[in-house]
């Protein structure tokens, strides 16, 4: 048996974006004003993103053409490649077949450029100078720079302080791509400082520093505001990472019973599923199923529920799986999977009983990564090495089962930059930690009442 790498030439890159909420049973309630508490129209989202975002956030069409630009973009890593991972189906011995589309091969290693490109060209398009925007392990905040390097946007970056710390190569490389990055919380916001009173030696959190970069941009006319996960546009953005792999799948000759992705705010596991709602609510059977870490368990343990998207409560109140806003998860090394909220689209998708999801604690995950490493090659990230680890289960379910499935998994990035985390793991220093169930009533208590 050899490794199969199915690829597609650049005339299949997709030319449209897909919208799910096309063909969900139920889309999301409207997202609220935080200080009216009223549904919010486009003029309210217009101090923080181009009406062309903000369209892209509200639409119900099916299908968006992508801008010619940002195809010429894309193409310096799209298509990217499908793999069937045989010889880790070798080693687990399994009948399942385990493909694996790979992210990482971006200049920015994940798939986040994706959207970063699309973002970075609308606000081009409509005059704006500067992003703000915020990051945790770096990766949103390294696709962002780079991005707006492309089209001649300044870039700042507020970045959690623990992981400006921790992670100062993905600073550099957001600094190589010319973006400015400033650990938060700062003393450059009201936000920041309000932390910083209280807490002086406060580590940040994403909550933390999406307060200070949509302060940033409220404050400053020529700036607008980047998200990188969470908001309908991103998510919409994602999908040609499934259109993709539903190309491959057809030259491979196979059906997929089974699609996996890590979830933090849900933008690569959107990006991987939505393409197949069509099929998954014409009856086929496909199951998707999202991952996330035990200690930010917001599937799995969260609530759905109105909640703000910040600490601070600045952003619009969207409905969601929710931790609370003040949720401070602790610092594993997964830092893209540590968000209190999740896609309004996912969550409502996994309240409806469409999205599956399961967490897992961080030694299976290093685990999973490590077989997958020395089967594969290739070094996933932290992130991305829970969906190693949900496949390589569902994997194993299939040989007790004697069930023939195809597995599809997301490999949103590469881990060349997270060789600290395997080191820990490596030592034996990582903890398996789940995050308490009375910690996270209590963080719940203070959900917004609408
Ligand atoms: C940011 C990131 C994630 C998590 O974000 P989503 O929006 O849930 O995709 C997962 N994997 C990688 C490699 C990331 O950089």
């Amino acid at each position: 048996m050899s490794d199969k790498m199915i690829t597609l030439s650049q005339n299949d890159i997709p030319k449209a974006w897909y919208n799910v909420v096309a063909d969900m049973p139920t889309i999301p309630d409207p997202p609220l004003n935080p200080g009216t508490g009223q549904p919010i129209g486009p003029e309210d989202l217009a101090p923080l993103f181009p009406m062309g975002l903000i369209l892209q956030e509200v639409s119900q069409d099916r299908w968006t053409d992508i801008p010619e630009e940002i195809l010429k973009l894309y193409a310096m890593w799209r298509p990217s490649p499908l793999f069937r991972a045989t010889r880790l189906e070798e080693k687990l011995g399994t009948p399942a077949k385990i493909y694996y589309k790979y992210e990482g091969g971006s200049p920015a290693g994940s798939h986040k450029p994706n959207t970063a490109v699309a973002q970075a060209y609308y606000n081009k398009e409509e005059g704006v100078r500067r992003l703000a925007t915020e990051t945790g392990a770096g990766q949103w905040g390294s696709a962002l720079s780079m991005a707006c390097s492309f089209f001649g946007l300044e870039c700042t970056v507020y970045m959690v302080k623990v992981s400006y710390h921790q992670k100062p190569y993905r600073r550099s490389m957001m600094q190589a791509w010319g973006g400015q990055v400033i650990p938060s919380p700062s003393d450059q916001t009201n936000a920041g400082r309000g932390i910083l009173e209280k807490d002086p030696d406060s580590p940040g959190s994403l909550g933390i520093a999406i307060s200070e970069a949509v302060e940033d941009a409220a404050t400053h006319d020529d700036t607008k505001y980047s998200l990188g996960s969470v908001l309908n546009h991103v998510l919409m953005h994602q999908t040609v990472i499934g259109l993709e792999v539903k190309k491959q799948l057809e030259i491979a000759g196979d059906k997929p019973s089974l699609l996996i992705g890590a979830c933090g705010g849900g933008s690569n596991f959107a990006g991987l599923v939505f393409p197949f709602m069509p099929e998954k609510m014409a009856g086929e059977d496909i199951r998707f199923l999202a991952v996330e870490p035990t200690s930010c368990p917001t599937l799995t343990k969260g609530k759905y529920a109105y909640d703000f998207g910040d600490t601070a409560q600045m952003t619009p109140i969207i409905p969601m799986y929710t931790l609370g806003h003040d949720f401070v998860p602790p610092g594993i090394h997964a830092g893209g999977l540590r968000y209190h909220g999740e896609a309004a689209l996912v969550s409502i998708l996994h309240r409806d009983g469409i999205v599956d999801a399961v967490a897992y604690t961080q030694n299976p995950v290093f685990e999973a990564a490590l077989m997958f490493a020395r089967t594969e090659g290739i070094l996933a990230a932290p992130e991305s090495a829970h969906a190693v680890k949900a496949a390589v289960d569902e994997a194993v379910r299939c040989k007790e089962e004697g069930k023939e499935e195809v597995i599809v998994f997301n490999l949103s990035g590469h881990g060349l930059l997270d060789l600290t985390a395997y080191d820990a793991y490596l030592a034996g220093e990582l903890e398996d930690y789940t995050y308490p169930d009375e910690k996270i009533a209590e963080s719940l208590k203070n959900l917004p009442q609408f």
